[in-house]
């Protein structure tokens, strides 16, 4: 299948990340379109393109944005630039490479959603992209684009860039609210969704960068064009982000619909010689780990779903046979037992029960019956946390136990082996454990 580059075209040419270079390239022209166009039209015409979210829930934009109450309340626009999902790091390349196109994006949802007020939530982590954003804005507002009645249109829209404080949970949109608001990041309960009551109570469109960024490419083809590209129910091409042992890592723009194998082996060039792979990541470290004879199936919403996982942020991550399950499950678990927020139970005892059964087994003071309780664990945190946090840890973590029970089980032997005399603090200190390839 060929890869057309909608988003990534041209996208290291010097000076894009300036207005003078992206206006010469036609920049801006989407949002004067969109400007003649009723708001109506506008969303109806994202909602023609079939374009689902590309921030990891996949929810149709258009959708979305027609779900946000008519009339003159304030209503606000907000980009989720926090990109927090381990592997994924598609919208730092656009933020620092072609920031006006997030901004087009975000003057347009703003005038189909008729809202006044846009943020661009970004993590703290990316000090250069928020700069980069920074400088863009300025610009964008000395040419008019922002601000009051933008380019004689009657809409008048402003925006800010915000930094986040670097936690995971503020990429999960109410947390990313409560956030912007000047509290702690803490999810919130839903109902009511953000599209009725979000920032300071108002109706607020959220979405991300790499969604927000393809609203101008939509208006400038047209929303039936864009949904003639991908695969069914899995419209336009997508950024993937692939990392882990492979040798080229990186950022691609792919079709959706094209082959997890082409990707994997093609595009990111395969694991190192010698190597197998073990298993992947499709969608971020928070998604069902697949297999190597996975390879073939497409890589799309449905495909990604069928199989058991989810295409979520586009991230594949991949781990070669040079890997122990154990050592994936444990660097996960921890994670996650740290971005936890502690909110709801299951989420923050859940985490940490997970991380410390995890060093048991490490440490050769398991058995197998332990991984019967660890993946009872996991079920109990699956669907029963106010947040995705939870789910986030457990359903790899389950998809792991399940598919290398043999190997934590040849994992528990020989831990248990090394340490007879079941001292707990023993697999902190004892060399690696020479697991068999797979
Ligand atoms: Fe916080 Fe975890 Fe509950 Fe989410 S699931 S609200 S991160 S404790």
């Amino acid at each position: 299948m060929s890869t057309p580059h909608l988003l990534f075209k041209d996208i290291d040419e010097p000076g894009l990340d300036t207005l003078d270079v992206y206006v010469k390239r036609g920049g801006y022209d989407n949002l004067k379109k969109a400007l003649t166009m009723p708001p109506e039209a506008v969303v109806e015409e994202l909602k023609a393109s079939g374009i689902r979210g590309r921030g990891g829930a996949g929810f149709q934009m258009g959708t979305k944005l027609s779900f946000l109450p008519k009339g003159t309340m304030d209503k606000y626009v907000v980009c989720n630039a926090d990109e927090s999902e381990p592997g994924t790091f598609k919208d730092r390349e656009l933020m620092q490479k072609i920031p006006h196109l997030l901004i087009e994006g975000i003057l347009i949802a703003g005038y189909a959603a008729q809202a006044t007020k846009s943020f661009i939530f970004i993590r703290g982590e990316y000090d250069q992209q928020a700069s980069i954003l920074e400088a863009a804005v300025a610009e964008a507002k000395a040419a008019g684009y922002i601000g009051e009645n933008i380019l004689g249109s009657g809409h008048s829209q402003d925006m800010w860039v915000h930094r986040g404080a670097g936690a995971y949970i503020c990429g999960e949109e109410t947390g990313l609210l409560d956030s912007l608001e000047g509290r702690r990041g803490n999810p919130r309960l839903k109902p009511p969704f953000p599209a009725n009551q979000g920032l300071y109570q108002g109706p607020t469109l959220i979405n991300n960068v790499e969604t927000l960024s393809t609203a101008p490419l939509i208006i400038g083809m047209g929303g039936a064009e864009y949904a003639k590209l991908g695969a069914e129910n899995s419209t336009g091409t997508k950024l993937v982000s692939v990392s882990g042992n492979v040798k080229n890592p990186g950022n691609f723009e792919i079709e959706l619909g094209m082959k997890s194998r082409d990707i994997i082996e093609g595009l990111a060039g395969g694991v190192p010689d010698g190597r197998q792979v073990k298993f992947w990541f499709p969608g971020g470290s928070s998604s069902p780990v697949l297999l190597p004879e996975d390879l073939d199936l497409t890589y799309d919403f449905d495909t990604m779903a069928k199989a058991g996982s989810m295409l979520g942020s586009g991230a594949i991550i991949v781990v070669d046979d040079s890997n122990k399950v154990v050592d994936v499950a444990l660097k996960l678990a921890k994670f996650y037992k740290h971005e936890s927020c502690g909110k709801c139970s299951p989420c923050r005892e859940g985490t940490n029960w997970t991380v410390k059964m995890l060093q048991r087994i490490d440490a050769g003071v398991a058995t197998p019956m332990d991984l019967d309780i660890l993946a009872s664990v996991q079920d109990q945190i699956m669907g029963n946390c106010l947040c995705v946090l939870g789910d986030a840890m457990a359903m790899p973590l389950s998809s792991m136990v399940k598919k290398f029970r043999e190997e934590f089980e040849e994992h528990i032997e020989l831990a248990r082996a090394r340490n007879p005399y079941g001292d707990e603090d023993a697999g902190q200190a004892e060399p690696p454990i020479e697991i068999a390839a797979a």
